[in-house]
């Protein structure tokens, strides 16, 4: 584009613009508002925080505080761009203590809606109104009002079309709102929240203890299935909850981390929770818990997007591995028996006995009269049943027992793998591996570590790796698995302290567990015992079912027609 002057192409943008581009970082949906209006009144020390919204709250979104206030200068000048109380200089910004502290916000939400703000501190008698629409100001004046502030934002994106057009239905922005709300809702107990939508009102939660607030958001959960944290390391402060793995919904993808009460994405700080104990959940299941960290605000750079969603850590690796023992050992602590458990049934090994054939004579259909001729227990050769060289029918007590024997070898040799210092077994055919240069150097300071985990490998010219030798336990045809995993590992810096369970997630899960050549008895016992044993008999490491009851109500089901 040519200018009349010719010389000037470079325009300084006007103010009203510039606060609409902002804006678009900042404040995306409904949810937005709640969020940066929600995290203001937590700022402002409210102890009673009121969400209203209209049709998800494209129509209307009003959020009333009883915090401090502003003064009249102050009303005004909020809605400045960079206009914060929160920070002076550059110091303040690593020993933040606030949610907010860009000066955005309000100035961002006043460029693309209708707002009008009703403010009073307590020491004065007048409070203040200020009304703007898309960027301008329309009016300020005295006003009779509590102390505290109120926000009302209509018409968001109204003027901006292609805004407008993005957002989705109501129900959907309506739970993006409440997805918003509970993230300030959990890390701030002490204070009442409530939530209406269209006049209805949706959450109404006083004052509370932390698992008061938890339960009161998930009614059907109990205090004993919730594992309780508090711990102190030379790193972080963590207090919260998990929810014992066995309780936990089958698919849950629901979960909580704060840190310094603040809601935030960390994927691997979130991975690493969930690998410290994913092997005792159902498969594509992630943990749900409630976590909040304190790392003191120095070590943290809150400052690296718009929604300060995402933060940086100053000591991640620490923390990550802090974090992983202190979460093994709550898990651990906190186990929740299961109802039901087969290692509950009292019936000794011993009575493995041959499912005679079907009884001739019929039979009452109540199979809760235990005298049925179905076991014969004394006399009694091999006393299961292969099906498709897979499955093992079993008797145990009163029950019936489906088992995949591969899961249920995965899970053994996995267990066996992370309770032992590994011994390795060496190849009979070492493995040749191409890798880069840089994947050598990654590897060769790694060595000794691997060696600890049974893997033994050399590192030649650069260009090549040599396994000579992996885990016992497991097949040698698992080989190239486990040094595409073993690559990983150092490539992505996973922390040497998740190794072992990694390793052994990923040989169970992908590599080829030598079942025994013949069934016996005792191979049957032996498997039975030893699955029994572990942390988790019902589930693969990898979170696929290994066992099924079938209970004599539920066969007798299969025939009530
Ligand atoms: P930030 O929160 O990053 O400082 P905002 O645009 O959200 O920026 O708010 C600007 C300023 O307005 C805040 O620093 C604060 O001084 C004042 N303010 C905003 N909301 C409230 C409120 N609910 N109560 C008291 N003061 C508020
Ligand atoms: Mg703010």
């Amino acid at each position: 584009m040519i200018t009349t002057e010719g010389e000037q192409r470079i325009r300084l943008l006007p103010e009203h613009l510039i606060n609409q581009i902002a804006a678009g970082e900042v404040i995306l949906r409904p949810a937005s508002v709640i969020k940066e209006l929600g995290e203001n009144a937590i700022d402002a020390e409210a102890t009673q925080i009121t969400f209203w919204t209209e049709s998800g709250g494209k129509e209307r979104i009003q959020v009333s505080d009883n915090g401090i206030g502003m003064s009249a200068i102050d009303a005004e000048l909020c809605f400045e761009r960079h206009a914060t109380s929160k920070i002076h200089s550059l110091k303040d910004l690593y020993r933040l203590r606030t949610k907010g502290f860009r000066g955005e916000a309000l100035a961002s939400i006043a460029a693309v809606a209708e707002v009008e703000l009703f403010t009073r501190r307590a020491q004065d008698a007048l409070g203040t109104y200020v009304r703007l629409a898309f960027g301008k100001k329309e009016r300020t004046e005295p006003v009779r009002c509590a102390p505290g502030t109120t926000l009302i934002v209509r018409k968001l994106f109204h003027r901006l079309p292609a805004r407008r057009k993005s957002l989705r239905q109501e129900e959907t922005e309506h739970r993006y709102n409440l997805q918003e709300f509970l993230r300030l809702a959990y890390p701030h107990p002490e204070r009442h929240f409530q939530f209406y939508h269209n006049h209805t009102l949706v959450y109404d939660l006083p004052p509370a203890s932390q698992i008061e607030r938890i339960l009161a958001l998930h009614p059907r959960l109990t205090p004993e299935t919730l594992i309780p944290i508090s711990e102190e390391t030379p790193f972080f402060h963590l207090k919260g909850y998990l929810l014992a793995p066995e309780r936990t919904p089958p698919r849950n993808k629901e979960n909580y981390l704060f840190l310094n009460s603040r809601y935030i994405r960390h994927v691997s700080l979130q991975q690493t929770i969930h690998h410290t104990y994913e092997t005792l959940l159902p498969a594509e299941t992630r943990p749900l818990y409630w976590l909040f960290l304190e790392v003191p605000p120095e070590k943290v750079d809150v400052n690296i997007s718009p929604s300060k969603t995402e933060v940086r850590l100053l000591e991640e690796m620490e923390i990550r591995r802090a974090l992983v023992s202190v979460l093994r050992r709550a898990v651990a602590l906190g186990k929740v028996p299961i109802t039901g458990s087969p290692t509950a049934s009292p019936i000794p090994l011993a009575t493995v006995a041959e499912l005679s054939p079907l009884p001739s004579e019929p039979v009452s259909p109540s199979l809760s009269q235990p005298s049925l001729p179905l076991i014969e227990t004394k006399t009694a050769p091999p006393a299961f049943l292969l099906l498709y060289e897979r499955y093992l029918l079993l008797r145990r007590g009163e029950n019936l027992w489906l088992i995949d024997l591969v899961r249920a070898y995965q899970r053994i040799l996995y267990e066996r793998y992370l309770r032992r210092a590994s011994s390795s077994q060496g190849l009979l055919f070492p493995l040749h591996v191409p890798i880069t240069p840089l994947q050598a150097a990654q590897l060769q300071a790694h060595l000794p570590i691997l060696e600890e985990h049974g893997i033994r490998l050399e590192v030649r010219e650069s260009r090549e790796a040599v396994l000579h030798g992996m885990p016992s336990g497991f097949s040698p045809a698992s080989a190239s698995i486990l040094m595409e995993e073993v690559l990983r590992l150092v490539e992505e810096e996973i922390p040497p302290a998740l190794w072992r369970e990694t390793l052994a997630l990923h040989l169970a899960h992908h590599g080829t567990p030598h079942l025994p050549q013949t069934l016996t008895t005792e191979a049957v016992e032996n498997l039975w015992e030893e699955l029994h044993t572990t942390s988790q008999p019902f589930y693969s490491p990898s979170g696929h079912r290994i066992l099924r009851p079938l209970r004599p109500q539920e066969i007798e089901q299969l025939f009530t027609e």
